[in-house]
């Protein structure tokens, strides 16, 4: 009779932990991620393997491709719930790995893979690939939600705060998080209909650069029916390492893109977030 009603107070979640029971029954998806990436001008080869590791941890199969000129085709695309940007095209890299370059067909079919209802992770500097007056060009800056572009900079790296600005699936059970060592990007095109996640103060304490406004580090936003997290946090691994609460939001925004919904569990320490 007591462990009935043990376990008629732990279905109704009014036993300690429940909530976390809770989460933990949400059973977590096979998502399938691919990571595009082969140029970007920053250390991709560094930077692909932890957040290969990063996902891989949280319970994700992932595949790389460091040739997007082979890889981004229908077909191809078609194997995957979220395609994470870890890419930016510099002459230096075309150069380098000439299989890195995009064609128009492998635009096409990223542009169409992505509306069509696949999800959409922009990574750090991956919010600058594409910056022209091309036809693509402009219609990559509406995919990936803004970013960068041509007005984006940061001043010297340092510590910072990053304060949640929204409660969303993706920033359950935080609300701000001490962050290392990293680029604070200023100026960022924010499109109309994005919703800020999370911001961080550029402090011109830390550099006369800096324009003592608080910065948007995290957004989404849709392009036809997919949905686009776009993080420009972690110009290294080091940045990467730094915080768990920058960790937990990649691997939900990775969730969220792919399925709407987020498995990954709440930090134990709820509204402080990790460090
Ligand atoms: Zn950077």
């Amino acid at each position: 009779m007591r462990n009935l009603l043990l376990l008629a107070m732990a279905v109704l979640g009014l036993l300690p932990g429940g909530a976390m029971a809770q989460e933990k029954a949400k059973a977590l998806p096979q998502i399938r991620v691919l990571i595009i990436t082969g140029d970007h001008g920053h250390a991709w080869r560094e930077t692909t393997p932890f957040l290969k590791e990063l996902l891989s941890k949280a319970g994700h199969h992932v595949d790389v491709t460091e040739k997007p000129g082979k890889d981004l085709t229908p077909e191809n695309l078609a194997k995957y719930d979220v395609l994470v940007l870890n890419y930016r095209n510099t002459p230096k890299g075309a150069k380098e790995n000439p299989d890195s370059v995009w064609t128009e067909a492998n635009k096409q079919a990223f542009a169409d893979a992505i509306r069509q209802g696949k999800g959409l992770v922009v990574y750090h500097h991956a919010s600058a690939a594409f910056v022209g007056d091309t036809e693509w060009d402009r219609e990559f800056e509406k995919i990936i939600a803004g970013g960068w572009r041509r007005q984006g900079y940061h001043g010297k790296m340092h510590e910072f705060v990053v304060t949640v600005r929204k409660e969303h699936p993706i920033t359950r059970g935080i609300k701000e998080f001490k962050h290392g060592r990293d680029e604070l990007y200023q100026n960022s095109v924010i499109p109309p209909g994005a919703d800020i996640l999370a911001t961080a103060y550029s402090d011109k304490s830390k550099d006369p650069k800096n324009t003592g406004l608080h910065e948007p580090m995290i957004w989404i936003s849709h392009y036809g029916k997919g949905r686009v997290y776009h993080n420009v946090l972690g110009h290294d691994v080091e940045a990467m390492k730094s915080s768990a609460g920058f960790q937990i939001l990649f691997i939900r925004g990775v969730e969220w893109a792919a399925t709407g919904e987020t498995y990954y569990p709440s930090p134990v320490k709820p509204n402080s977030g990790p460090n």
